[in-house]
């Protein structure tokens, strides 16, 4: 399949992994838009937050439990926001559901 995030996921392209189990994988952004910004994404291809169905959504408490042990590993004690864009939109722009995490510093109020 032609997808940015499962050629990440299989090696065949390069990316700055933070953590790796069965079901997930996380991985610092290329285009950092706070001090720390990392990804996790599932091992399946799962397109958006708009494709979880029951049958494939006990990833996302994994999901949660590994952002939660990284926001630790990280020191992000202080804080993070977790974002999921979805479709046109939401301005999705790599179709592989994917959770940002962003930290480091003080967000701003906004939506994003
Ligand atoms: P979204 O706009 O929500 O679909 O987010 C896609 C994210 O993937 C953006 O924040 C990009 O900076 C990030 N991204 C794109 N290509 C790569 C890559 N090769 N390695 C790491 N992050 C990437
Ligand atoms: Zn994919």
């Amino acid at each position: 399949m032609d997808c940015l995030f499962c050629k990440i996921i299989n090696g065949e392209i390069p990316s700055k992994k933070l953590y790796e189990d069965d079901l997930v994988y996380a991985f610092y952004d290329i285009n950092p838009q706070a001090p720390v910004h990392f990804l996790v994404i599932p091992k399946a291809h799962i397109e958006s937050a708009a494709a979880i169905f029951s049958e494939n959504s006990a990833v996302i408490s994994h999901i949660f439990e590994v952002i939660a042990a990284l926001s630790k590993e990280l020191a992000l004690d202080d804080g993070f926001r977790v974002v999921s864009n979805a479709g046109k939109h939401g301005a999705q722009t790599v179709k592989h559901l994917h959770f940002h995490v962003l930290g480091g510093k003080q967000l701003s109020e906004q939506i994003c």
